[in-house]
């Protein structure tokens, strides 16, 4: 594929020495063609049986060009909850439904409440089933009922039964919705609701989330290779060496990498110099974030600011009344036939 290594690529009108690797036609969002040539390369030592992506389906089909048409096609579950909450946040509910506020934003948080549901009660049951999936199937149909009745207001005895989140006391029934909505649902709305959560714990999804597998890991390896090689910035002859280094950072951690690179090219740092210290010191930090206790109180505050955040904005939206100015369009001679309003 590289210009640089011997392949003919025809060069625009570069001046100077040509670094293209690619040519100018070629698109380079084609997540099919690398999951083919990234399969075929490590098929030596390595067999798919499942792959898990995001919703775009050329990566599968190029995975499966490589390794075969048996490759299991596994959802992201977070990308499956965003999905889910998109199509929430569409969807043909009924006006009535959220009665009486400004509907946008209530709307958003009643998507995220039944996405936060959702996840919950999938990975809940996950763990108290041991990922019997046969099981599953048959249980989620009574909790995607019991989902329905408790944003509904009638959390109680189906939660309590059947719920593993939902303990029938009210208390889950909200999640991020303030405290004064009442969510009234006609038969329609309980129809539309249903289809939507069949998108996370109906059967076919099931199947898709059997392993519970998420794309976070390959998520977060591609943001740090993104702090080495930007995406504004194209770095034509060092970017292979670039990425190399941040790969060793990560296995070996910050500080003996650099020990490492530097012993490499011979400047060796000095037993007990400044420079030494300092890289203890950013390596005990950098531990110190990734212990599981950091990790925990991290996720809880960030819980707590959510929370405090909705209250406030809820006392600002709902206290007052907001009155920002709106254009009125009535006198407008040319716009009379239209109903923009
Ligand atoms: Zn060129
Ligand atoms: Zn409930």
């Amino acid at each position: 594929m590289l210009s640089n290594k011997g392949q003919p690529v025809q060069c625009p009108n570069h001046r100077g020495h040509c670094t293209a690797n690619v040519s100018e036609r070629e698109s380079i969002g084609d997540e099919g063609k690398y999951n083919e040539v990234l399969g075929d390369l490590i098929s030596q030592d390595i067999k798919i049986s499942n792959f898990t992506c995001d919703g775009d389906s050329r990566a599968i089909q190029g995975v499966r060009k490589s390794h075969g048409h048996n490759v299991g096609h596994l959802r992201d579950l977070r990308h499956l909850g965003n999905s889910l909450k998109r199509e929430l946040n569409k969807a043909p509910f009924s006006k009535g439904m959220l009665k009486g506020h400004s509907k946008c934003n209530i709307r958003s948080r009643f998507a995220l409440s039944v996405k936060a549901r959702c996840i919950a009660e999938l990975k809940a049951s996950h763990k108290k089933l041991q990922g019997d999936i046969i099981t599953l199937k048959k249980v989620m149909v009574n909790i995607i009922s019991t989902i329905i009745l408790c944003f509904n207001g009638y959390c109680g005895t189906s939660c309590a039964k059947y719920s593993y989140v939902c303990a029938g006391t009210n208390r889950q029934a909200k999640n991020f919705m303030p405290n004064n909505v009442k969510v009234k649902m006609v038969d329609s709305d309980q129809q539309v609701l249903r289809k939507c959560i069949e998108m996370v714990l109906g059967p076919a999804a099931l199947d898709a989330t059997k392993l519970l597998t998420t794309t976070q890991k390959c998520e977060a390896a591609n943001r740090s290779y993104q702090a080495v090689n930007p995406k504004s910035v194209t770095f034509s002859r060092n970017c292979e060496g670039r990425i190399h280094g941040q790969v060793y950072k990560l296995n070996n951690g910050y500080a003996n990498s650099v020990i490492a690179k530097t012993m490499e090219l011979h400047a060796n740092l000095t037993q007990g110099s400044k420079v030494i210290k300092q890289l203890a010191y950013e390596d005990r930090n950098d531990l110190n974030r990734k212990r599981t206790s950091a990790t925990i109180k991290a996720r809880a505050l960030r819980a707590r600011t959510r929370n405090y955040r909705y209250k406030l904005h809820e006392e600002l939206h709902y206290g007052k009344g907001i009155s920002d100015p709106k254009p009125d369009f009535e006198g407008l001679p040319h716009l009379k036939h239209h109903k923009y309003a």
